[in-house]
C-alpha cells in the first residue's frame, strides 16, 4: 500500500513476527535466559517498540548503553530488567537507582560511588560487576580481580546480581582468544566460589558467542546483532536460523535519459559509455545511508538488481537501469527482497566497506519506521 501524501515515502519496516522468531530461535539454541540488547535505537530498529516487544515474548532482561536509553525505556513503560552495559559517571548514579537501573560496576572506585549514592538516597542497587579478560575497554582485569570482588559481595548496599565480560574475538570462530577469555573470567569467579557466597549470574556471549561458542553460554547471553537477524561478520557461521528485522524501501522520485560522456553527481566521477536511462531515489547520507556506496551500492528496482552511479549525496543517490523501464513512485528496495531477489545488510557492509553493525545503526530518525506483525501483543 503506499504511504499517506503527508509521509516520507522512504521508510524502514521493522517486522517484530521476525524479532520474537529470532528470539525464540535463539532461546531454543542456547537453552539459557536472554539478555536482548536494544543499544543504539535497537540497532536502528526503534529503542522503545523494539524493547516492548521483547518484553511481551518474555525475555529475560534488556542491555542498553547508557543511563539516557535506560530512562528512555523506564518513561516508555518497560518494567523488564535493563542493565546498562556502559562505565558510570559517579553524578549519575541516582538516576540509575531512582529508575530501577542494573548498574555495570567496572572498577573499585566506581563500586564506592555507587555505594555513596545508595547509602545516600537509603535504597539498594543492583549491580553487575565487569571483569576485563582481554577487551581493554571497560573493567578490572581479571588477573587483579579478587579485592573488587571481594569488595563486591561485602557490600551492603548493593545487590550482587551478575558478573560478566565481553569477547573481543568471538566473530570469528577459529580465534583461540575466546576460550582464554573464558578461562579468566572462571578465575574472576572464583574469588566469589572461594567466599561461598551465592554465585550471581555468569554472563559473557554476544552474537559471536551465542553462535559459535556453547562453552561462553553459561548462565545467559547477551545477543545484539543476531537478534536483528544479521550476522556479525562474513566469517560468522549460520549455526542459528534467523530472518531480517529490517527493511528499507523508498520510491524512484525521477527518471532521465544521461547521454554517453555525461557525469552524474558530486566530482563528476562517473559518467556513462552510451546513452543510458537513470533514476534518482531520495534517499542519502543524511539519513545514514553510507556515502562510501557511492558507484558500488545496488538497489532491487521491478525485481531487477542495478547500480548506484556516481556519488550519495545527502538527500538523494542515483542508479543507472541500462534500457530498462522505471516510473516514478516505483518501489525501490534498498535492504530487502524484492521479487526473488534480496538484499542483505551485510551484503551492503561488505561493499561499502563497513560492518554489518554500521549500516543498521546508521540509520537515523529522518526515515520513518513502521512496526508490521506483533498484534497479539498490541
Ligand atoms: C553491544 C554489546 C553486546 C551485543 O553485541 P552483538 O555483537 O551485537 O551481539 C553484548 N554485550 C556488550 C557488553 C555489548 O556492549
Amino acid at each position: 500500500m503506499p504511504p499517506a501524501a503527508s509521509e516520507r515515502p522512504t521508510r524502514i519496516v521493522v517486522d517484530l513476527d521476525h524479532l520474537a522468531f529470532n528470539l525464540r530461535s535463539i532461546r531454543a539454541h542456547v537453552g539459557v535466559p536472554v539478555m536482548g540488547i536494544v543499544k543504539a535505537n535497537a540497532y536502528g530498529h526503534g529503542l522503545v517498540p523494539v524493547a516492548l516487544h521483547l518484553q511481551a515474548q518474555g525475555v529475560e532482561q534488556l542491555g542498553v548503553a547508557f543511563v539516557e536509553e535506560g530512562i528512555a525505556l523506564r518513561n516508555a513503560g518497560v518494567t523488564a530488567p535493563v542493565l546498562v552495559l556502559g562505565g558510570i559517571f559517579g553524578p549519575q548514579v541516582a538516576q540509575f537507582i531512582l529508575h530501577d537501573l542494573e548498574i555495570t560496576v567496572s572498577s573499585l572506585d566506581k563500586l564506592r560511588q555507587v555505594e555513596a549514592a545508595a547509602q545516600a538516597l537509603g535504597r539498594k542497587a543492583v549491580i553487575h560487576l565487569k571483569i576485563d579478560t582481554g577487551m581493554e575497554r571497560i573493567g578490572v582485569h581479571s588477573y587483579s580481580s579478587r579485592a573488587f570482588v571481594e569488595a563486591a559481595v561485602a557490600s551492603p548496599w548493593c545487590v550482587l546480581k551478575g558478573i560478566y565480560s565481553h569477547l573481543a574475538c568471538s566473530d570469528d570462530p577459529n580465534s583461540p582468544m575466546t576460550l582464554q577469555q573464558l578461562e579468566r573470567f572462571f578465575d574472576a569467579c572464583s574469588h566469589i566460589e572461594r567466599l561461598g557466597a551465592p554465585m550471581p549470574i555468569r554472563h559473557l556471549a554476544n552474537s559471536g558467542g551465542v553462535l559459535h561458542f556453547p562453552a561462553t553460554w553459561l548462565d545467559m547471553v547477551r545477543p545484539g546483532i543476531v537478534l536483528y537477524g544479521v550476522q556479525p561478520d562474513p566469517a560468522s557461521l549460520r549455526t542459528i536460523e534467523v530472518k531480517p528485522v529490517m527493511s528499507l524501501a523508498s520510491q524512484v522520485v525521477y527518471f532521465k535519459v544521461v547521454k554517453a560522456g555525461h557525469p552524474v553527481s558530486y566530482g563528476a566521477t562517473w559518467a556513462p559509455e552510451h546513452d543510458t536511462r537513470v533514476v534518482t531515489i531520495p534517499i542519502g547520507y543524511g539519513d545514514g545511508y553510507p556515502r562510501a556506496l557511492s558507484s558500488r551500492g545496488e538497489v532491487l528496482i521491478r525485481g531487477h538488481r542495478y547500480s548506484i552511479v556516481g556519488r550519495v549525496c545527502m538527500d538523494q543517490f542515483m542508479v543507472d537501469i541500462g534500457q530498462d523501464s522505471a516510473f516514478n513512485e516505483d518501489e525501490v528496495v534498498l535492504i530487502g527482497s524484492q521479487g526473488d531477489d534480496a538484499i542483505t545488510a551485510e551484503a551492503l557492509a561488505q561493499r561499502a566497506g563497513i560492518i554489518p553493525y554500521e549500516i543498521l545503526v546508521g540509520l537515523n530518525d529522518r526515515i520513518p519506521r513502521e512496526y508490521r506483525g506483533g498484534s497479539a501483543e498490541r
